[in-house]
């Protein structure tokens, strides 16, 4: 498999702190040769949730995820299960889609987060869920009052009651650090995606559905009306297929995804338990996830055992040199956000890829010029509830049925390549140069 990053950006999830709370799946290496009606190709929330839906609805479906389960990004990831998952402002979306592509987007955006609130319940996944809705924190005055316009924008979009919160009002709402207001949007939770993903995969289990680890797929080949999908153990000749590969996706495999992906590094840190006078003495006593107002945005949220999680962007490289210099800068903007905790130990960090698109939009659909070949990747590091709703879609398409789920115009356009080909990801350094002087 061709990728684009240095191969440190594809090895295992050392230092991972979810790893730590639930034990590993252990899926079976694919044994030999088979048949099935329906391959997936990877195993994160994307694949997982293609192959739950499709075996509900009795079809028969095999799995290849080339690690181990949750391997991706959906075993790494900082568990936000919130509205998101293009990077195309509102006015983008209307200009190419129009008031009614622009408000089926939305739809999309609420069901999927509903969406996987019904998984969780009925299946009975306990995924140590907190947060009532999620909080944008504002990091200058002038965010503060486009936090304001935010909050009657949301009403329209959702019709909800966003709450802004007054600079002053921040530490009675246990959200203490350097922010000059904030606005919660009453829609969505926060999870252990770990166990969210551990959950899913059972339920798919239980329901027939055949998942595989350590077992890559090499190479994917049309033969009639099938595709064959061959891995270092055999392979599967397949009805149909989904690519569920998102960040992780490869150059080749097949040739259609080169230059569609642009995976990006996002960088975590979890810190020890806190105790709860080191918790008053920052002032941030609250288990609301959060997110600030850059461009390049950092996330956080207390976890259930009073951790911190506080995530950003990631480096630009994955080699020793560039991962230790993430590490430091990521303890420095942390220390710059929350003070009072510039001595407490981080007892995990790591990183893991996320998927951007040229058209900045998600994509759910058939592979041009691939009869048979679905794929479903693209959501611009908000994968959590949007890449769920997006193999629940595929698992429509796939048995020729129009989505029970909103399928937004925004999702249905194939993906263009970025320019500069392989070395597409020198497009990240003046991006993150112009979007840290836009966040001054
Ligand atoms: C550090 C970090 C923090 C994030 N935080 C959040 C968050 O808080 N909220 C949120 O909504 N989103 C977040 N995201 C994004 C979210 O995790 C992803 O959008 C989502 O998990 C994507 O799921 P997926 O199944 O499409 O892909 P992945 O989970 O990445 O799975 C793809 C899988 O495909 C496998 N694969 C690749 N090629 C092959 C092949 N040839 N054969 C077989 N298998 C293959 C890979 O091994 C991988 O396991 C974060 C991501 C990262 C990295």
């Amino acid at each position: 498999m061709k990728r684009i990053y240095e191969p440190a950006a594809y090895a295992s999830q050392q230092g991972c702190w979810w790893a730590e709370t639930t034990p590993q799946p252990d899926w079976p290496v694919l044994p030999g040769s088979t048949t099935t009606d329906v391959a997936i190709v990877g195993g994160g929330f994307t694949g997982l949730s293609a192959a739950l839906h499709l075996a509900n609805a009795g079809v028969q479906v095999t799995l290849l995820e080339a690690e181990t389960p949750g391997f991706g990004a959906s075993g790494r990831n900082g568990g936000f299960c919130c509205l998101g998952g293009a990077k195309a402002p509102r006015a983008l979306l209307r200009r190419r889609f129009g008031d009614a592509g622009l408000a089926e987007w939305h739809m999309a955006e609420r069901a999927a987060v509903d969406l996987v609130a019904d998984l969780l319940s009925t299946h009975n996944i306990d995924a140590d869920t907190h947060s009532n809705g999620e909080t944008i924190l504002a990091h200058t005055p002038r965010a503060m009052a486009g936090l304001r316009a935010e909050a009657d924008q949301i009403a329209q979009d959702f019709g909800v009651t966003p709450t802004l919160i007054k600079a002053k009002d921040l530490r009675a709402y246990g959200l203490g650090g350097t922010f000059h207001g904030g606005l919660t949007i009453p829609i969505g939770f926060a999870l252990n995606p770990r166990k969210y993903h551990s959950g899913v995969a059972a339920a798919a289990q239980k329901a027939g559905a055949a998942l595989h680890a350590q077992s890559a797929v090499k190479a994917l080949r049309q033969d009639g009306d099938r595709t064959i999908l061959t891995t270092p153990q055999g392979n599967v000749s397949a009805r149909r297929v989904i690519l569920a590969t998102n960040g992780y996706s490869s150059e080749d495999v097949p040739d259609w995804l080169r230059s569609r992906t642009l995976p990006v590094q996002s960088s975590v840190l979890v810190t020890r338990p806190l105790e709860p006078a080191e918790q008053e003495a920052q002032g941030w006593t609250s288990d609301q996830m959060a997110y600030d107002t850059r461009t390049l945005l950092h996330y956080f949220r207390r976890l259930p055992d009073n951790r911190f999680l506080f995530g950003m962007r990631g480096g630009l490289r994955a080699t020793p040199r560039a991962e230790a210099a993430i590490r430091r800068r990521i303890r420095v903007e942390f220390n710059a956000m929350f003070p009072a905790w510039s001595k407490i130990e981080i007892t995990h960090d790591w990183s893991g890829l996320v998927c951007l698109m040229a058209n900045l939009t998600p994509f759910a659909g058939p592979v041009p010029a691939l009869p048979g070949v679905f794929a479903g990747l693209g959501y611009h590091g908000n994968g959590v509830a949007m890449a769920t709703l997006t193999g629940r879609i595929l698992a429509d398409l796939v048995r020729g049925q129009d989505p029970k789920s909103p399928y937004p115009m925004a999702m249905q356009a194939p993906p263009g390549r970025f320019p500069l080909g392989r070395y597409r990801r020198l497009l990240l350094a003046p991006a993150y140069v112009a979007a840290g002087l836009l966040d001054r």
